[in-house]
């Protein structure tokens, strides 16, 4: 019998286990620090993107073979080493994302009302790290920092009436902030232009039918149209969204203005955020930006730096500090220990993106591992974890937790999420 350790229940972790469990005889936990699985899809995914959620029925497939077991509640690095779990399985397997938000490098970014991504998205996800947030709603000013799809999703999520989340999983105490915030202005920061965005066209759609609010581009930011030519389909399809919002005559109570060439040089404030200092932009040859030394302040009573993710150091582990991510030969990081997902590549790509990944981290561990090395495996890392007094949450538990957050679930919402550890622990007698 062969024995892999997965670190992290998110998509990576899950299609990785897809791929080895089809390998037979083999015996793969994947384990998480929550008492529940999914990474990403249950916390990163935005709320109202249901469909996109649907992804973990696939995951849950494979959580249900007989030889691939959840093993949550138990954080590697405090409850069991990295190097213990290489001492117990053939192989183990990074899958533990970029949970971290990127550094927004500028003076005041430690103000208070000054947000990353990770914590904002958790917040409205219910993510227990992140349930007492408590973002401030209370100006009609925001800033968006970033042109990726989690700006777009953080801006929408801040548009959305009480109404338009319907169906949607987002949680009680966002639901609730949300209904009563005073957010009357989205700006959303770009450093470069209209045709370096990051952002997808189904996403940027999603802006046009929004019930109060209306996305506006400045047409003055807009290269001639001729250029959208030279861009791939999907690029182009992007900007098409950008040129009709800058068309948009519908004015409605709430906008989200796309600010260009705008980069972020400092935030002010009396004891929390309320401006934003701005620098114009221009791009040199190679598309970076640079400023113009013309500078703007926008009022913000929040500030929410959507610039990227880094995975977490684990203490020996090479690591790449510049670009946020374990450091690899396309995936093996030490003998015995590999990394997969945004944990190996960093914070890029969809979920998709990360089933070719898991079936070549998969296939790759595989052929090193060979037959095993007849090492102790799960019953080596239950006696450790016995003999610790840590009882993991099974998957079985997790149904359970799961049945408890649908039965609770009101008016249409597919589940009321818990949104602490204690009350998932609950909801199993513990
Ligand atoms: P992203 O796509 O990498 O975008 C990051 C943005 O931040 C870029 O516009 C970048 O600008 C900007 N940025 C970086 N550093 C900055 C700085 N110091 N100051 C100002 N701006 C800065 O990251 P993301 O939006 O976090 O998304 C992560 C991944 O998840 C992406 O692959 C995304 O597509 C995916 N995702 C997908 C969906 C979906 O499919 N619905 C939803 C959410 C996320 P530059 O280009 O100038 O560097």
């Amino acid at each position: 019998m062969r024995h892999v350790a997965i670190v992290g229940s998110g998509p990576a972790g899950y299609y990785t286990a897809e791929t080895l469990q089809k390998a037979g005889d083999i015996a793969v936990d994947v384990i998480d620090r929550l008492p529940v699985p999914y990474g990403l899809i249950r916390t990163g995914v935005a709320p109202d993107h249901q469909s996109i959620k649907a992804v973990s029925r696939r995951y849950e497939g494979v959580a249900l073979t007989d030889n691939v077991r959840f093993v949550g509640h138990v954080s590697v690095g405090t409850d069991v080493t990295i190097d213990e779990l290489v001492g117990l399985y053939d192989a183990v397997v990074l899958a533990t994302g970029a949970p971290n938000d990127r550094p927004l490098d500028i003076p005041g970014a430690d103000l208070p009302g000054v947000i990353g991504s990770a914590a904002f998205v958790g917040w409205y996800n219910g993510h227990p790290d992140f349930a007492d947030l408590n973002p401030p709603l209370d100006a009609p000013g925001v800033a968006v920092i970033g042109n990726g799809n989690v700006a777009l999703d953080v801006a929408r999520i801040l548009a959305k009436t009480p109404a338009e989340f319907a169906g949607s999983d987002i949680v009680a105490h966002a639901r609730d902030a949300l209904a009563a915030s005073a957010v009357r202005h989205i700006q959303i920061l770009g450093r470069r232009g209209p045709h370096q965005i990051a952002m997808t066209p189904k996403e940027l759609g999603e802006l046009s039918h929004l019930e109060r609010a209306s996305p506006r581009v400045d047409p003055a930011d807009l290269p001639p149209e001729g250029d959208d030519a030279l861009l791939e389909p999907g690029m182009r399809k992007s900007v098409t969204h950008l040129r009709s919002f800058s068309a948009n005559p519908v004015a409605k109570p709430v906008t989200i203005d796309f600010d260009f060439f705008a980069m972020p040089i400092a935030i002010e404030g009396d004891g929390r955020v309320q401006r934003l200092i701005v620098e114009r932009t221009t791009l040199d040859a190679d598309l970076r930006s640079h400023g113009t030394g013309e500078t703007y302040a926008l009022d913000a009573g929040l500030v929410v730096s959507c610039i990227g993710y880094q995975t977490p150091p684990i203490p020996g582990v090479p690591y790449e500090h510049g670009r946020g991510r374990f450091a690899s030969d396309e995936g093996r990081v030490l003998p015995g220990l590999y990394a997969v997902g945004w944990a190996r590549r960093g914070p890029s790509g969809t979920i998709g993106t990360n089933k070719p990944d898991g079936a070549r981290i998969a296939e790759m561990l595989l052929e090193d591992i060979g037959r095993g090395a007849g090492k102790a495996g799960r019953p080596g890392l239950d006696a450790l974890l016995a003999s610790r007094n840590i009882v993991p949450v099974t998957f079985r538990d997790w149904r359970r937790i799961e049945a408890a957050e649908v039965a609770a679930a009101l008016d249409g919402r597919p589940r009321e999420k818990f949104t602490s550890i204690e009350a998932m622990l609950q909801a199993i007698g513990r």
